[in-house]
């Protein structure tokens, strides 16, 4: 497949008449073929009229045939072939091994929601049949989910397959019955048009309305603002920086209607080091720590990016086995010159501030990035406010606290985050049950001896957590739970069964209802 450079309209390449620019090839530093022309305001008008269009028919098709459509995005997304991996591979600097992965794990995700779409689960089935002689007199009312209606999705820089195109985001909007107008990464224009063009390819054989999905490329906050304010569009996802999700979030909020961001933006991921399990094997502990930090070059939104641990011997021997396993870590590519430049400056500010230590500091390179480690003290870290913002890439800062006390303030001095790890012995279980009640309050993950990097796509996942790990702690972009952003109740008092939507009807047979309340599997 070739790719043109041009924007995905309701099926159809058009060419943008905006600004003209190119991928960058960050391993080889090096522009790359073909040039890509940003899509301008008619454009992006067209591309949110016709999905605001394609609403009704899409989400009326019926839960089988958009699992069928789910599962079709896969297949054209595998039948894509090597073209697509040797792209990610050079727009991304990602290796081979990591690519297939990562497109595995999209796949996989359509794959998910098509099962949850047959399963029915979703619809949340509510039925409370009319009570005719209770005094009043009760009315039928039975309640289903419905999709918000057209959704904006920004694709990631960091994921460029199962956080992009056709990543969880549109896979779950797709799943809720809710057309996608795409804004694609600047830093992988290539990478989106093959995958927009196996989305369109699918909508297409499923014989869908165009206006299902659309692509826009382009560069410049401008087109990502002007989609988010077009008033067909009717919720938003996006994975990015603080900076771009917050301004998204103002955006959709000063809207003459104003619609959900779903944003999820930054976290530094805290690493608890529970005094017996640190005592009994701190060297074991910090070789999986390292390899955690550096996995896909720090690039990771679940990169375990701060440490806490009681100062003493045992912490020290995590310390040096820690910089041991890192210092030697050779500089790798970053996705994108200007993610090389923020880890440049977020390194620098910590080897310049009097109250950090640098323990591993390898050498660094031009858009590339080596692992650093850090450490400061417990009070250091309450103080400054700035020492918890996160370095995005392979950096880490070890705070060494007084005892669980300390350890327990700064957890509850954090702001929200995605992950918190408890590296622990059966013996810290005084010390865990202390920390748990703060993390549940500040995190969506709690985990236990493991690392943080490494998200399971499943039914129980929380790829979410309070602001600003998230722009609302209250979902997930990540998992079947993903759904639940994308879609709202209503509610149906006293309609006649044929009126009825079929999953509300006496006669449907659906899976799972909630009857009277009473939760009842058929
Ligand atoms: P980004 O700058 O937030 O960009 C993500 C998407 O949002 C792009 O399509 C971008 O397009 C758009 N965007 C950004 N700011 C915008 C704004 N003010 N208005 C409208 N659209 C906007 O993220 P990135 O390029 O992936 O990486 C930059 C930094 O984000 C990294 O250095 C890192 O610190 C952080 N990051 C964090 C995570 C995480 O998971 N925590 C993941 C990735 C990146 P345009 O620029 O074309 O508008």
């Amino acid at each position: 497949m070739i790719i043109t450079g041009d924007s995905l309209i309701g099926g159809q390449a058009v060419k943008g008449t905006g600004a003209a620019f190119r991928a960058y090839n960050p391993s080889q530093q090096q522009s790359m073929d073909p040039e890509f022309f940003t899509a301008d305001s008619s454009q992006i008008d067209q591309a949110c009229r016709l999905a605001e269009a394609a609403f009704d028919t899409f989400r009326a098709i019926g839960d089988d045939k958009r699992a069928v459509f789910l599962e079709t995005i896969g297949e054209q997304i595998m039948a894509l072939g090597d073209v697509l991996v040797e792209r990610v591979m050079a727009e991304s600097g990602l290796p081979r091994a990591r690519v297939e992965g990562e497109r595995g794990r999209t796949v996989g995700q359509l794959k998910l929601f098509a099962n949850l779409l047959r399963e029915g689960s979703w619809n949340d089935v509510r039925v409370d049949k009319a009570l005719p002689e209770r005094a009043p007199p009760r009315p039928d009312i039975r309640m289903r989910m419905i999709g918000l209606g057209p959704v904006a999705v920004f694709s990631a820089s960091n994921f460029p397959l199962a956080f992009s195109v056709a990543g969880g985001d549109t896979a779950s909007a797709f799943a809720a019955g809710c057309p996608v107008v795409l804004k694609a990464h600047f830093a992988h224009p290539g990478t989106s048009e093959l995958v927009g063009r196996a989305v369109a390819k699918a909508v297409e054989i499923c014989g869908l309305p165009a206006g299902v999905f659309s692509l826009l490329t382009g560069v410049g906050n401008d087109i990502g603002q002007e989609v988010v304010r077009h008033p067909s569009i009717k919720a938003v996802g996006f994975t990015g920086s603080r900076s771009g999700g917050v301004a998204l979030m103002a955006v959709a909020a000063a809207r003459p209607v104003p619609i959900p961001v779903y944003a999820e933006m930054s976290s530094i991921n805290p690493v608890f080091l529970l005094p017996k399990a640190l005592a009994s094997r701190a060297e074991d502990l910090a070789t999986g720590f390292a390899g955690s930090l550096v996995l896909g070059v720090g690039q990771m939104c679940t990169n375990p990016g701060l440490v806490i641990g009681i100062a003493g011997p045992d912490l020290d021997r995590f310390k040096a086995a820690a910089s041991k396993a890192l210092e030697g870590g050779a500089a790798c590519a970053m996705l994108s010159p200007g993610i090389a430049g923020s880890y440049k400056r977020g390194i620098s500010q910590l080897a310049d501030n009097a109250d950090v230590n640098t323990l591993a500091l390898a050498p660094q390179a031009e858009g590339k990035a080596a692992p650093a480690l850090f450490d400061t003290n417990g009070a250091a870290f309450l103080k400054q406010h700035a020492l918890s913002e996160e370095v995005f890439g392979p950096a880490s800062l070890v705070v060494s606290c007084k005892d669980i006390a300390e350890m327990r303030q700064i957890a509850e001095g954090l702001e929200g985050q995605l992950t918190a790890t408890l590296l622990m012995d059966d013996a810290d279980l005084d010390a865990a049950h202390q920390l748990l009640p703060v993390l549940e309050r500040k995190v969506g993950r709690i985990l236990a001896n493991g690392y943080p990097t490494g998200v399971e796509v499943c039914s129980a996942m929380v790829h979410g957590g309070p602001y600003p790990a998230t722009s609302d702690g209250r979902t997930t972009s990540v998992g079947t739970g993903a759904i639940s952003r994308f879609l709202r109740p209503v509610s149906y008092q006293n309609l006649a069964q044929p009126l009825l939507p079929e999953v509300l009807r006496d006669d449907s047979g659906v899976a799972w209802r909630r009857l009277e309340g009473e939760l009842t599997h058929k």
